[in-house]
């Protein structure tokens, strides 16, 4: 904290930096940021409060005033042409009216569930995440959808596939070099299957960390592509006949360096406690869906057809399994939830597939990891399943229990429906 104070009033760019941009997210994933004056935050860091009732998913009206604190070990540099010029952001925690994290923030239930019980005992949660999306044509297309029922493609290439010069290379090229510029550890970037898709792979990270990274991944994403005149999307099916986009989330535990997750002697060189994690993240599939597949879009991309996973097992080859084992090493054995869709929560889908792992139950099934069992294929059955499984109750307590679900019926709600199905061109929804 005293260094970034000390960067925003004395540090080499002080006179460079006019504003904060704070952001957070809702319950059901969308980042809201708020820009302080610099001279203001300095002032007041420790004192500022907002109006819970406004965001989706937070207090009711009646207790509406919260707490923003300010994560200052979240603090990033911001380039200009992107994020405007002279600002930095840092990541705030909503805090309650008792001083504690507050229970509809999912960032600060991860951080301290992975606070309390594993950093304090030497143990590291890392994650790490593949985030499809699409580039189409156009700024606003996920709106302009309503009117015209098609996305329009930027470019017809395909798996690793570009030309210099392509908008979807140029799109991709400068997304990487705004990371960099940001902190990120790129890895690869590259053209996904499908037309026009993309995914840019950066390092993993500390859990909170990887879940900030998502929420500025996409952010950066969409800046990058309004600038160009076109839109970034992170719908999980947002043409029918071509793959969707997945958001894959991999997944360790570290204590002094050790990677627990790997064991040379082990099934697909996985440790004891890796196969126990997955046994418990198929025992809950049903149960936390909704939490990782959380639009009515999503069911639509779960579909082995398109490399997307329905079927409640683990694989380490078909990629149409919810868990499959990358081959790995010492280092980078781990496990990987592949379905996931890029709009869920980023906070909630960490949080629930840690605790899920590492504190679920186990079911005494036979064959629990060859089993086909399938995941909901739309979001009516899995909000039932939701509603109903103990496990999320004991996730997220009661009320933000409820609150989730009655979001997502509502938004399910919300698309027109013909004979039962919902209207394909209605479904779009944006985070
Ligand atoms: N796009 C696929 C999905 O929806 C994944 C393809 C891949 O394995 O990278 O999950
Ligand atoms: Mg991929
Ligand atoms: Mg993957």
């Amino acid at each position: 904290q005293a260094a970034r104070l000390h960067d925003l009033t004395e540090g080499p760019y002080a006179s460079q930096i006019k504003a904060v941009t704070v952001v957070f997210s809702d319950l059901e994933g969308r980042l809201h940021m708020l820009d302080y004056d610099k001279k203001f935050l300095v002032k007041s860091y420790d004192n500022l409060t907002f109006d819970g009732s406004s965001i989706r998913g937070f207090t009711a009206q009646r207790e509406s005033d919260l707490r923003l604190g300010l994560d200052w070990s979240a603090f990033y540099w911001t380039p200009a042409d992107v994020f405007g010029a002279g600002k930095v952001l840092v990541f705030g925690e909503v805090i309650d009216k008792n001083g504690e994290h507050y229970s509809g923030d999912l960032r600060g239930v991860l951080k301290s569930y992975a606070k309390e019980q594993f950093e304090k005992n030497g143990y590291t949660l890392n994650a790490a995440n593949e985030i499809e999306g699409f580039l189409f044509e156009g700024i606003d297309a996920e709106r302009s959808f309503h009117e015209t029922g098609t996305f329009e493609y930027v470019n017809k290439g395909g798996y690793y596939h570009s030309l210099p010069g392509d908008p979807l290379r140029e799109f991709i090229d400068t997304v990487s070099e705004v990371q960099r510029a940001m902190g990120f550890e790129n890895e690869k970037d590259h053209p996904e299957v499908a037309p026009s898709q993309f995914e840019i792979n950066y390092t993993y990270g500390d859990v909170v960390a990887a879940a900030d990274q998502i929420q500025l991944y996409k952010l950066i994403c969409r800046q990058v592509a309004t600038q160009m005149g076109m839109t970034a999307s992170f719908l999980p099916k947002p043409v029918t006949g071509v793959n969707g986009s997945g958001m894959h989330t991999n997944v360790s535990i570290t204590k002094e360096g050790k990677n627990l997750m790997y064991d040379a002697a082990g099934e697909e060189k996985i440790s004891k406690l890796g196969w126990e994690f997955v046994d418990r993240i198929l025992t809950h599939g049903n149960d936390i869906c909704l939490l990782l597949n959380a639009s009515v879009n999503a069911y639509r991309r779960l579909d082995p057809h398109f490399e997307a996973p329905n079927q409640i097992k683990a694989s380490a080859t078909d990629r149409g399994s919810m868990v499959r084992i990358p081959i790995g090493n010492e280092k980078s054995s781990r496990v990987e939830v592949r379905s996931v869709g890029p709009d869920a929560n980023p906070y909630m889908v960490l949080y629930s597939v840690f605790k899920t792992g590492l504190d679920g139950e186990t079911a005494q099934i036979d064959n629990l990891r060859q089993a086909s069992r399938y995941l909901p294929d739309n979001i009516y059955t899995a909000i039932e399943d939701f509603r109903k499984a103990d496990w999320a109750t004991k996730l997220l307590g009661e009320d933000v229990k409820a609150r989730y679900a009655d979001l997502k019926q509502a938004s399910a709600d919300r698309c027109p429906r013909l004979l039962g199905t919902i209207v394909k061109s209605s479904e779009v929804q944006f985070h």
